[in-house]
C-alpha cells in the first residue's frame, strides 16, 4: 500500500522545515515504487549505476555523502528522461576492517579469535554484520538516495559468494591463478598480509648506517686468492638487521669506482657467508656510497633485482617479526633488538663506518600503526598482464570513457606497469580460497562445489586452504555479481553492462581498474561505459579532514541542522570532476537559505495564483505576453538548454550554479517583483497571464532543480498546479516553442540596468528604502521602451509617480541632481532635493574637503622641501607624490559633488 504524502496542497506552511518533510516524502516515493526501474515500462532504455559498496560496519561520512549525492543526481536526471533508472545498492564485507572490530570486541571480553576458533568467530562476525549493516542503509535513505532497495546486495551473499567461486576457478582453469613465493606487506601484529592500500608511508626521522662489506679475497690478478683482504665496499642501509638476509651487493655497471669488483665476492658481516658483487643499472650512483646491498627476502625492489639475477631468497624473520634460524646468533630476537645487537657486534669487529641521521618513508599498517615488514611468503596470485592488456584496450578503443580525461593517463600508466596481484589474506572473515590440499598425494583440488575427495587420488584426507581472498577480489565483480552473474538472469540481460561507474579518484586503480579487468575477463563485456571520478572533500582551508585536526564534518549533523538538500546542493555545486573541494559551513548555511528562498517564492506564487488556475503548460500566444513575460520565457528556454547540456557533459557543479543564479536573481528578485504590478493591478487578463507565466517557469525550474535538491522541490511542487503524482516522475523540461527572444532580453537588460543604477545611487546617498524619489530620464532612442514600461521602473526603483519625467532629450538638464549615464546613452537625473537634506549634506562635504585640503597643503610643503626630495629614498618620494595625486583626486570629486548640490 502506498503511503500518504503528508502534504495538504491547500495549506502551505510559512517556512520550509526539512524535518517535517524529508522522511515522509522518502517513504512515500519508495512505497509508490518510483525507485524501481520497472516503473519506466519494459521498453524504456536502461540507465544503471552500481553503488560503490560501503563497508558493512561503516557509518556515513562525507565521502559517502558526495558519492550518493552525485549518483542520485544522475539517476534522478535519467529517470526524468524516461529511462529505466536502476541504482543497485549494497555493502562490502570489508575483510580486515570488520575482522579487526570483532577481534577488538573479543579482546574486551577477555578472549580472542584463536581461543574461540574459526567457526565461532565467523558466527560472531555475522551477528556483528546483522547488527550494524542497517545503519549505512538508513543513512543513505536520509540522503534521499533513490536506489532500488529490493536489489540490495552484500559481497558475502549466497549469490555473490558463488560469483567469487566461479571467478576464482575460471581464472585457475585459464592458468591465470598460481601459487608462488612473493614479497608481501606483512603485518606482524595482525598476522596477515596487507594490501598496498592498507599501507601508509609516514616520513620519519631514521638513521643511515654505513658499514664495510669486506672483499672475500684479493683480485685474482694479484695472485693472492683464498686469503682475507683489507679491501672493502662501503654500503649503507636504514635497516641493519636485513644484512643477515643479503644475497648480493649491487653497483651501477658504469660506476668506475666499482667496475673492477664486479664478479668478486664479499663477506656478510658476522655470518661469514660469501655473496657476489653484481652490476645493475637500477642502482643510484648518487645515493649513499653508490653500492647497494640486496635483500630479496625483505625489500620489494631487491626482490625484483633478485629475480633478474637469479639470486637466492633468504628469509631471516618469523611471521611475528622475530629473527629465525637464518639469522644465526640473533635467532629469537625481535627485529629492532637484533638491529641494535648486530650493529654493536659489527662495531666491535671494526666493520662499521658511520651513522647519519636520515629522513625515510616508513611503511606502517593503516589499521595497527606498526611497521609493516616486506616478507617472502607462499601466496595466491593473479597473473595480471593478460587482464591488464584487455583493460588498456577497452579504454584505448573508447568502450570506456574516463571523466575527467586526464585520469586516463594515470590508468594507462598503472596498467602498463602492473604487477601480479596477491589475492590471499591470512584472515577468517571473507571468501575462503576454494582450494583443497590432499594429505595423501599432495595434489590440489580447485572446485566450484565443495569437494569430498581429492580429484587426483580420491583420498578423503583433504583440507581447504585456510586463507581468504582479498576484499577487492569480490568487489571487482560488483557490477555483474549484483545482477545475478554467473547465472544468466533477466536482470543481467537487461541491465548489464551498466552505464556509469561513479567513485572517488583515489580508488581508480584499486577498484575501478579491477572491475574493468574482471568484467572483460568473465563476461566478455566492459562493466560500464563511463567512469566518473569525483575529488576528495577538504575543509574550508583546503586541509584534509581528519580526527586529529579536529576538522571533520559529520554529514548526519549537517543534515540535522540544515536539511539534506542544503548538504546535497553544497556537495554538488562545490565540486568539479576529479578536483578536490573545500567545504565550509557558511556555504551549507547559504544553500539552506536558497532552499528557503525556493519555498517562499513558491508560496508567493501559490498564494497569488488561486485554486481556479490549473495548468502551467500549453502553448503561448505571443501577442498576449508582456516584455517581462517574453524575457523570462526566453531566459527559461536558455536555462533549460544550458543546464541540459551541462548535465550531459557531467558538469553538475556549473549546472547547479546556473540554476541557483537564475532562480534567485532573474526569477525571484526580478520577475516576481515585476509580476506583482499586474497581480495587484485591476487588469484581469494581465493578471491571468502573469499567473500563468509564474507557474509555468517555476514548475519547470523545480524540475530542473529536483535532481540536486529532491525534498524541497517535491514539497513545493505538490502545492503548485501540476500534472502527475510526483515531481520525481515528471519529464525533464524542454524549451518552450517561444524559443529565444533576443530583443526582449536586450530590452529587459536595459530596464534592469536602469533600475540597478537608481538603486545604487539611492544606497550611495543613504536614501530610506521606503522613500519615493523623483527622476528625470533623457531616454534617447529608448524613449518608447522606457515610457511603455515606466510602471516597472517606478515600482522597482521606488520613484514618485508624479515626479517621474521621461523625454527623448531634456530641454534643460535638471539642476542639483545626481546624473548617471547607462547603456544606450540613457541619462538618469535624480534631483537631490527630495533624496537628502541638502544643507546637512553640504556641511558634511565641506568639512571633509577642508580636511583633505589640509593634508594636500602639508604634502605640497614636504615635496617642495629639497631636504626631503633629495635626501629621502626615491621610492619614499615617489610614494608621497602618488599620495598627493590621490588626495587631489578625492578633493576634486567632492568639489563636483558640492557643485551638484548647488
Ligand atoms: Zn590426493
Amino acid at each position: 500500500m502506498p503511503k500518504q504524502l503528508p502534504i495538504d496542497p491547500n495549506d502551505m506552511a510559512k517556512a520550509y522545515d526539512p524535518k517535517l518533510f524529508e522522511q515522509p516524502i522518502y517513504d512515500w516515493w519508495e512505497s509508490k515504487g518510483y525507485f524501481k526501474p520497472e516503473i519506466a515500462g519494459p521498453k524504456a532504455e536502461p540507465f544503471v549505476i552500481s553503488m560503490p559498496p560501503p563497508n558493512v560496519t561503516g557509518a556515513l561520512h562525507l565521502g559517502h555523502a558526495i558519492t550518493a549525492s552525485i549518483e542520485d543526481l544522475m539517476i534522478r536526471y535519467q529517470r526524468m528522461h524516461g529511462k529505466a533508472a536502476l541504482w543497485v545498492p549494497g555493502t562490502d564485507h570489508a575483510g580486515i576492517a570488520t575482522q579487526l572490530q570483532v577481534e577488538r570486541a573479543l579482546r574486551n571480553e577477555g578472549t580472542s579469535r584463536e581461543e574461540i576458533g574459526r567457526e565461532k568467530f565467523l558466527e560472531r562476525t555475522w551477528a556483528w554484520k546483522e547488527k550494524y549493516s542497517g545503519a549505512i542503509q538508513q543513512q543513505h535513505r536520509r540522503l534521499g538516495a533513490s536506489c532500488d532497495w529490493d536489489r540490495e546486495r552484500f559481497t558475502m551473499d549466497e549469490g555473490l559468494s558463488r560469483a567469487v567461486r566461479e571467478a576464482f576457478v575460471t581464472l585457475y582453469e585459464r592458468g591465470l591463478i598460481y601459487r608462488g613465493e612473493y614479497l608481501i606487506n606483512w603485518s606482524p601484529g595482525l598476522q596477515t598480509a596487507v594490501s598496498d592500500l592498507e599501507v601508509e608511508y609516514s616520513e620519519e626521522e631514521g638513521r643511515l648506517y654505513y658499514f664495510k662489506y669486506m672483499l672475500a679475497d684479493s683480485s685474482p690478478s694479484e695472485g693472492k686468492a683464498g686469503r682475507g683482504s683489507e679491501e672493502y665496499i662501503a654500503v649503507a642501509t636504514t635497516r641493519p638487521e636485513t644484512i643477515l638476509g643479503d644475497t648480493a651487493v649491487a653497483v651501477h655497471p658504469d660506476d668506475e669506482r666499482y667496475q673492477h669488483l664486479v664478479g668478486r665476492n664479499v663477506i656478510v658481516p658476522i655470518l661469514g657467508r660469501q655473496i657476489p658483487v653484481i652490476a645493475d643499472p637500477y642502482v643510484d650512483r648518487e645515493f649513499g656510497s653508490g653500492a647497494l646491498k640486496i635483500t630479496p627476502g625483505h625489500d620489494p625492489n631487491d626482490f625484483e633485482i633478485g629475480r633478474k639475477h637469479n639470486l637466492p631468497i633468504i628469509n631471516v624473520m618469523n611471521k611475528d617479526a622475530t629473527m629465525n634460524q637464518n639469522a644465526g646468533p640473533y635467532q629469537g630476537m625481535d627485529r629492532f633488538e637484533c638491529r641494535q645487537k648486530l650493529w654493536a657486534d659489527m662495531e666491535a669487529a671494526g666493520l662499521t663506518l658511520e651513522v647519519k641521521p636520515h629522513r625515510l618513508q616508513v611503511p606502517r599498517s593503516q589499521r595497527g600503526g606498526e611497521v609493516v615488514e616486506p616478507l617472502v611468503s607462499t601466496q595466491w596470485f593473479v597473473k595480471m598482464r593478460p587482464l591488464a592488456d584487455k583493460g588498456l584496450a577497452a579504454v584505448a578503443n573508447g568502450d570506456i570513457k574516463i571523466i575527467p580525461e586526464r585520469f586516463t593517463k594515470i590508468y594507462n600508466n598503472w596498467l602498463e606497469n602492473i604487477r601480479d596481484w596477491c589475492i590471499s589474506r591470512q584472515l577468517w572473515w571473507g571468501h575462503r580460497i576454494p582450494v583443497w590440499y590432499c594429505a595423501d598425494c599432495g595434489g590440489m583440488t580447485v572446485a566450484r562445489q565443495d569437494p569430498t575427495e581429492c580429484v587426483h587420488c580420491h583420498s578423503k584426507s583433504i583440507e581447504q586452504d585456510p586463507d581468504v581472498l582479498d576484499t577487492w577480489f569480490s568487489s571487482g565483480l560488483w557490477p555483474f555479481s549484483t545482477l545475478g552473474w554467473p547465472d544468466d538472469t533477466p536482470d543481467l540481460r537487461r541491465y548489464y553492462p551498466t552505464s556509469v561507474m561513479e567513485t572517488g579518484y583515489d580508488i581508480l586503480f584499486f577498484w575501478v581498474a579491477r572491475m574493468i579487468m574482471s568484467g572483460l575477463e568473465y563476461t566478455g563485456h566492459v562493466p560500464f561505459n563511463t567512469v566518473y571520478l569525483h575529488g576528495l572533500i577538504r575543509d574550508e582551508h583546503g586541509r584534509k579532514m581528519s580526527k586529529t585536526s579536529g576538522n571533520v564534518i559529520d554529514p548526519l549533523e549537517v543534515m540535522d541542522e540544515y536539511g539534506t538538500d542544503a548538504l546535497r546542493f553544497t556537495l554538488l555545486t562545490g565540486s568539479a570532476p576529479g578536483n578536490d573541494m573545500n567545504l565550509s559551513m557558511e556555504r551549507i548555511a547559504a544553500n539552506r537559505n536558497f532552499c528557503n528562498k525556493i519555498w517562499n517564492a513558491t508560496r508567493f506564487v501559490v498564494n497569488n495564483t488561486g485554486t481556479a488556475f490549473q495548468s502551467g503548460s500549453g502553448t503561448w500566444n505571443l501577442s498576449g505576453l508582456s516584455l517581462p513575460d517574453r524575457w523570462i520565457l526566453s531566459r527559461h528556454n536558455r536555462l533549460i538548454a544550458e543546464v541540459t547540456r551541462l548535465m550531459d557533459e557531467y558538469n553538475f557543479g556549473e549546472a547547479g550554479r546556473q540554476l541557483y543564479d537564475f532562480f534567485w536573481s532573474e526569477f525571484a528578485d526580478w520577475y516576481i517583483e515585476i509580476a506583482k504590478i499586474r497581480l495587484y493591478g485591476a487588469d484581469a487578463r494581465a493578471q491571468a497571464t502573469a499567473r500563468r507565466v509564474l507557474v509555468y517557469v517555476l514548475e519547470h525550474v523545480l524540475r530542473l532543480l529536483h535532481p540536486f535538491i529532491p525534498f524541497v522541490t517535491e514539497a513545493a511542487w505538490q502545492h503548485l498546479p501540476h500534472e502527475g503524482d510526483s515531481l520525481m516522475m515528471t519529464p525533464w523540461p524542454t524549451p518552450s516553442h517561444t524559443g529565444l527572444d533576443e530583443e526582449a532580453e536586450a530590452q529587459m537588460d536595459l530596464l534592469i540596468e536602469m533600475i540597478r543604477a537608481i538603486r545604487n545611487i539611492r544606497s550611495e546617498y543613504n536614501v530610506e528604502p521606503a522613500k519615493k524619489i523623483a527622476a528625470s530620464i533623457a531616454a534617447g532612442a529608448n524613449y518608447e521602451l522606457i515610457t511603455k514600461h515606466q510602471e516597472i521602473i517606478i515600482a522597482l526603483a521606488r520613484l514618485e509617480k508624479d515626479d517621474f519625467y521621461v523625454a527623448a532629450m531634456l530641454d534643460q538638464k535638471p539642476a542639483q541632481s545626481v546624473v548617471e549615464v547607462i547603456s544606450g546613452g540613457i541619462e538618469i537625473y535624480l534631483p537631490l532635493a527630495g533624496m537628502i537634506d541638502l544643507e546637512a549634506e553640504r556641511a558634511r562635504w565641506h568639512k571633509e574637503v577642508a580636511q583633505l585640503e589640509k593634508r594636500i597643503a602639508a604634502s605640497k610643503v614636504k615635496l617642495s622641501n629639497p631636504n626631503f626630495t633629495q635626501k629621502a629614498p626615491a621610492a619614499v618620494v615617489e610614494k608621497e607624490r602618488e599620495q598627493l595625486a590621490d588626495l587631489e583626486l578625492q578633493a576634486s570629486k567632492i568639489w563636483e559633488r558640492l557643485k551638484e548640490l548647488g
